[in-house]
């Protein structure tokens, strides 16, 4: 098997140069994601903004400070988590990614997941939540679970959100409060060689919407 890190890398060495859409002509810096890649939460936000292209780093801005905060409060540190976004260049004027942008740029993410295997994938907003759950409100799914192969979901609010709109600032803190316990039971149900089907998943928290 190729070496996690090796992938990371080569995902990254592609991004920097990517010339797959046409926001290659407006980043300053491409967003590859940070992390390690043994890291066994990966959280996925939307798009680089300003302080993230000026930079070539995830969540740097007021946004990113938050996260930290969100982040500990899960009982992580950053250090402990890979970050990273489903659209890896700067929208211009932060508009929201186009179809064909979110199209040209899936397959980095999905090596990246690939190569990191998380146990817990936290999508933040919309954007990365419709990956998984396509028709889903996040007004009604925040803060909530999903099984989906093997894997935990987590759908949580955008921390940006939280900036405009400060109720959402007490919903993100405590739907990041349950992250540790979430950790905790994708370790339990994981395959191992041993117990290659793993124990049976509890049932998920929004299975009444049969999203997939
Ligand atoms: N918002 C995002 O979705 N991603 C970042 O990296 C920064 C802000
Ligand atoms: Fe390439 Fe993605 Fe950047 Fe588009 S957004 S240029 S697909 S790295």
């Amino acid at each position: 098997m190729v070496n996690p890190d090796e992938i990371l890398k080569q995902v990254t060495d592609e991004v920097v140069v990517c010339p797959k859409c046409d926001l290659q002509f407006s980043r300053k810096n491409a967003v590859p994601g940070a992390g390690p890649s043994n890291a066994q939460v990966m959280l996925i936000g939307e798009a680089p903004g300003f302080f993230e292209n000026e930079k070539g780093l995830p969540f740097v801005g007021p946004a990113g400070k938050f996260l930290d905060e969100l982040i500990e409060k899960g009982g992580l540190k950053r250090e402990d988590v890979f970050i990273t976004n489903i659209v890896k260049c700067r929208p211009p004027g932060n508009r929201d990614p186009e179809q064909g942008e979110l199209d040209a740029c899936s397959n980095y993410l999905e090596r990246q997941i690939a190569a990191i295997d998380p146990l817990v994938i936290v999508t933040l907003g919309r954007f990365s939540m419709a990956r998984y759950l396509p028709n889903a409100k996040i007004s009604q799914v925040h803060g909530q679970r999903q099984w989906v192969k093997g894997r935990l979901i987590v759908t949580m609010y955008h921390p940006a959100a939280a900036l405009h709109q400060p109720r959402l600032k007490e919903t993100l803190l405590n739907d990041f409060s349950r992250l540790s316990q979430w950790i905790k039971e994708a370790k339990q149900h994981r395959p191992t060689p041993q117990d290659p089907e793993g124990v049976p998943e509890p049932d998920d928290d929004a299975q009444q919407l049969s999203l997939f």
